[in-house]
């Protein structure tokens, strides 16, 4: 649901409201400031008509120091009405982007499935940006020539309210312009953001995909991409200066056409006799001095929107619901009882399930095995016990007790994942292995575990040991190197329940032996799912499902289905080439 512009102001506003004193310290210091201009211009009357038309050399040997003060007092005021603002416009956009990267991280799987990493981190990067922009320039601009407008029409009423009085229709002209202008700004904000995520998106694909990029030759393909939304973002601006341009323009105008139609009375005959010089030097000044905050008035507008527009987007993020997390039961540590009832399961984004009534039932400590043709629903099961995705119908008990029934936090306590592509963070091997322990681990444990994920076979030769970088999600490993340390960090967590998602199959059959004795030995006392391809690592599980389009189609031990001669059977043959 979209927000009006009015909602958001309101919702950006009460951001402030921690920080409320220094809020009130920034406009204080804001209006003092306009107060100074205007008051400079005002005490150009008596100057004149005091000072210099009577002689009065009191009032001259004064205005030295009037200035003095003036800019003293001028200089105070801005000085603590740019920090005390920049305070709280920094303040505003570190919480906003804070919770917008918290928002995103606990946002269900389902949710960035759906959305480009490249326009979330623009929306993490630039759009709070943007927000922040118009917080601290827009509002300086508001408040402080805002003032500065109303300190000089005071002026200019006070000196001759006739005659000042035209200078106030074209404020109706003026709004309505703001307006019109608003929209369009807002607009084009948003075709900007859009843009800028267009941008980051074209840019993570380059350098995520760069190696595809060179082998397929998709270089002209890449730089035309970049080049079209390079150059979109680019009329986008060019159009949000043109609106601006236009509008600054023609409120310059008005302003001065009403200062032309008060000269041009001034002028008058019969008006020329009722007016001092100081008089028509304050009027005229405070005039001419409009111009620049009339302009800067009209400018700010275009920065506001921008910022509306891109708070916006940050609101629209932060109001999309979180993964459902409403179950209230802890579970220390679960037997492993795992009961899947006629679930069917549809990702959010696809028409037809990819998982059909499937029902299975996994006895604490069992070790079992999924197997089937690629596509057919294998990894999608074992995403739905830990709720990456939820399930709509059917049901899963983990333990006797619907999943749902537990909190997030202590359902995925239960469960030691190894999933099909390995993700490793850009951090050294030892914390890619120790992620997610609360308490470090001790050397001889770490190099221990590495040990049995056959991790320590290649580290142990490298200079920096286990305080290697590992590059970006590992690419200075080899695939089976990954996989070893995905293990190796499962083995860590020793949760009660294991699933290997094809957690070996990047490995030489030599490695893959060593390592699923180690994982034999992990097994032992815990309930695991394996899924594999190569079936000789799933002889010894005790019950081995075979799936096809989301359904099992057949289960039993290696034997029995060896025996029942069914396409596990076949695959066998196939795999063993008789
Ligand atoms: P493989 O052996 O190749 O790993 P699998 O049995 O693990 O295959 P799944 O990954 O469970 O297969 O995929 C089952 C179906 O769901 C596929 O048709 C796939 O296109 C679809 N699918 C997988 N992940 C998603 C997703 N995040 N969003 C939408 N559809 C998906
Ligand atoms: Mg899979």
């Amino acid at each position: 649901m979209q927000q009006s512009a009015k909602q958001i102001y309101k919702r950006l506003l009460k951001y402030t409201f921690d920080y409320k004193a220094v809020a009130i310290l920034s406009i204080v210091g804001m209006l003092g400031y306009a107060a100074m201009d205007a008051l400079f211009i005002k005490l150009m009357q008596p100057f004149i008509d005091d000072g210099l038309t009577q002689r009065n050399t009191e009032v001259l040997t004064w205005a030295p120091l009037v200035v003095i003060a003036l800019v003293l007092g001028r200089g105070i005021f801005n000085y603590m009405a740019s920090y005390c603002l920049s305070y709280v416009g920094s303040q505003v956009v570190r919480k906003l982007r804070q919770q917008l990267f918290e928002h995103m991280l606990f946002l269900p799987v389902s949710f960035h499935d759906q959305h480009s990493n490249g326009d979330m981190i623009s929306k993490i990067t630039f759009d709070t940006e943007q927000v922040q922009q118009a917080i601290t320039r827009a509002l300086q601009v508001m408040i402080r020539e805002g003032a500065f407008v109303v300190f000089l029409l005071v002026v200019m009423f006070d000196a001759s309210w006739q005659l000042s009085s035209i200078f106030l229709i074209i404020i109706p002209i003026v709004a309505l312009i703001v307006n019109v202008v608003s929209k369009r700004f807002r607009k084009i904000s948003k075709n900007i953001q859009d843009a800028m995520g267009e941008v980051t998106r074209g840019s993570e694909q380059m350098l995520a995909g760069h190696k595809v990029i060179h082998g397929f030759e998709g270089h002209n393909k890449e730089i035309e991409r970049f080049a079209q939304v390079n150059n979109h973002n680019r009329q986008q601006r060019v159009k949000m200066d043109a609106t601006r341009a236009l509008s600054v323009s023609v409120i310059q105008i008005l302003a001065a056409s009403a200062m032309a139609l008060i000269l041009a009375i001034i002028a008058m005959p019969s008006m020329i006799d009722t007016i001092t010089s100081g008089t028509f030097v304050a009027l005229l000044s405070s005039m001419m001095m409009m111009l620049r905050p009339l302009k800067q008035l009209a400018n700010v507008n275009g920065e506001l929107q921008r910022g509306i527009a891109a708070a916006q987007s940050i609101f629209e993020i932060l109001d999309t619901q979180l993964e459902k997390d409403t179950g209230t039961l802890d579970l220390p540590s679960c037997t492993g009882e795992i009961v899947v009832e006629g679930v069917t399961f549809c990702y959010p984004t696809k028409k037809e399930p990819v998982i059909r009534g499937l029902s299975l039932h996994i006895k604490p400590g069992e070790r079992v095995a999924l197997v089937g043709r690629s596509g057919s629903g294998k990894s999608t099961l074992s995403n739905l016990l830990p709720r990456f995705y939820d399930i709509e119908m059917g049901s899963i008990l983990l333990d006797g007790r619907p999943i749902q029934d537990y909190t997030l936090k202590a359902l995925r306590r239960q469960f030691s994942l190894v999933s099909q592509q390995v993700v490793l963070f850009n951090d050294t091997i030892a914390n890619n292995i120790t992620y997610g322990l609360d308490t470090p681990l001790s050397e001889p444990q770490l190099i221990e575990v590495a040990k049995q994920a056959h991790v320590w076979e290649f580290v142990e030769s490298l200079p920096e040991g286990l305080n290697t970088l590992v590059g970006e999600n590992g690419v200075m490993l080899s695939g089976g190197q990954r996989q070893r340390i995905a293990i190796a960090r499962a083995i860590v967590k020793n949760a009660p329940i294991l699933i290997l998602d094809e957690a070996t199959s990047a490995l030489d059959t030599e490695s893959e032996r060593l390592i699923q004795d180690a994982l034999d030995s992990l097994m032992v006392g815990k309930t695991s799912i394996v899924i594999a391809h190569r079936l000789s690592t799933i002889e010894k599980s005790d019950r081995i499902y075979v799936l096809e389009q989301g359904q099992i189609v057949e289960q039993g031990t290696h034997q029995q289905l060896l025996a029942s001669e069914g396409i596990y059977a076949a695959l066998c043959k196939m795999q063993h080439g008789a």
